[in-house]
C-alpha cells in the first residue's frame, strides 16, 4: 500500500514508535529508525523490520534535543533513499512533579525533545516533500495535548504546543499534497507510562495499583489501554491515500478519555 515510501519515525527503538516503524514496514516503507537503546538490541530490530518485508531499515542515533543531529539524519534519509515521504514525529519523555519541585532542566528536555524537535525535523523534510508534491506529517501528541493533568506540566505544555505546530504546518502546506496531524493517545502500556507509575505514586501519595486504576485508567472510559498496535495501524492509515483531506486534525486514541 505505501510501497517504495520512506518514513522516518523518531524514537522508534521503543513502544508507539517501534509499533509505528513496524506498520509502516509491513506497508512497504523503508523505515529510518531512531532512538536511544543499547546498538545490538537496535541492530536486532533494524533487521527484524527488513525481514519478512521487501523493504529497507536504517538506523540514525540523533538526539531529539540536538538540533544538528537531527538534520544529519534528515539529510542521511535523504541521501540513502532520494525522499523521506513521511516523516513521525514521536520520541518522547516525562517527567512527574508538582511544578515548584520540576526541575528545570527536565522542563528543557522535555520541551527540547517532545515539541521543538518535531519544528527542526519538519522543517529539515519539508524541502524534499514540496518537491515531490507528496508527504505525511504525522505528530505523536497525547490526550495531554487536549486537556491537562497536574504534575506534567511540561508535557502537557510541550503537547498542547505540539498541536499547534500541527495545526500550523497543516495550513502552510495544504496545497502542497501534504497532511500534518497530531494522533493523540490516552493512556498506552509502554515503557514511558511504566516509568511513571512510580513518580506518580509518590507525588500523590498512593499505591502503584491505586496508580493505574484512579489515575491513569481513571478517564480512560473502555477502561482499558490503549495497543502500540493501534497506532500502527492509524499512521498507515494517515499515510495512505484515502486520508488526504485529513489535515491540520487532533485525532484522539484515548478510550473515551476526552469524551468527558
Ligand atoms: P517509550 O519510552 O517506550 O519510547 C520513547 C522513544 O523515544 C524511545 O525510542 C526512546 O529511545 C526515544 N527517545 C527518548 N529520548 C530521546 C532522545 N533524546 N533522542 C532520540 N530518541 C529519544 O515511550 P512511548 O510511550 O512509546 O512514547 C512515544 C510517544 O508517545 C511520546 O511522544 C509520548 O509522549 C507519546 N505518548 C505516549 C503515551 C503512553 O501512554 N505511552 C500516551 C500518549 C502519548
Amino acid at each position: 500500500m505505501l510501497n517504495g515510501k520512506t518514513a522516518i519515525v523518531t524514537g522508534s527503538t521503543s513502544g508507539i514508535g517501534l509499533a509505528i516503524a513496524k506498520a509502516l514496514a509491513e506497508a512497504g516503507c523503508n523505515i529510518v529508525l531512531n532512538g536511544l537503546g543499547n546498538a545490538d538490541e537496535i541492530e536486532k530490530l533494524r533487521l527484524g523490520l527488513e525481514s519478512g518485508h521487501d523493504v529497507r531499515a536504517l538506523y540514525h542515533g540523533a538526539d531529539m534535543s540536538k538540533p544538528s543531529e537531527i538534520a544529519s539524519m534528515a539529510q542521511q534519509a535523504l541521501a540513502v533513499f532520494g525522499a523521506v515521504d513521511i516523516l513521525v514525529n514521536n520520541a518522547g519523555i516525562q517527567h512527574v512533579a508538582p511544578i515548584e519541585d520540576f526541575p528545570p532542566e527536565k522542563w528543557d528536555a522535555i520541551l527540547a525533545i517532545n515539541l521543538s524537535s518535531a519544528f527542526h525535523t519538519i522543517r529539515a523534510v519539508l524541502p524534499a516533500m514540496k518537491a515531490r508534491r507528496w508527504g505525511r506529517i504525522i505528530n505523536i501528541g497525547s490526550a495531554h495535548a487536549l486537556v491537562a493533568s497536574p504534575f506534567k506540566a511540561a508535557y502537557v505544555a510541550a503537547k498542547h504546543g505540539l498541536l499547534g505546530l500541527t495545526k500550523t504546518v497543516a495550513l502552510e502546506v495544504a496545497e502542497h499534497g501534504i497532511t500534518c496531524n497530531a494522533v493523540c493517545p490516552g493512556y498506552v502500556f509502554t515503557p514511558l507510562v511504566e516509568g511513571q507509575i512510580d513518580d506518580t505514586a509518590k507525588a500523590r501519595g498512593i499505591s502503584r495499583e491505586a496508580v493505574i486504576r484512579d489515575v491513569l485508567l481513571a478517564a480512560q472510559a473502555t477502561k482499558q489501554f490503549v495497543k502500540p498496535e493501534d497506532l500502527g495501524a492509524l499512521s498507515v492509515f494517515l499515510a495512505s491515500d484515502a486520508a488526504a483531506q485529513i489535515t491540520g486534525a487532533a485525532l484522539p486514541v484515548d478510550g473515551g478519555w476526552t469524551a468527558h
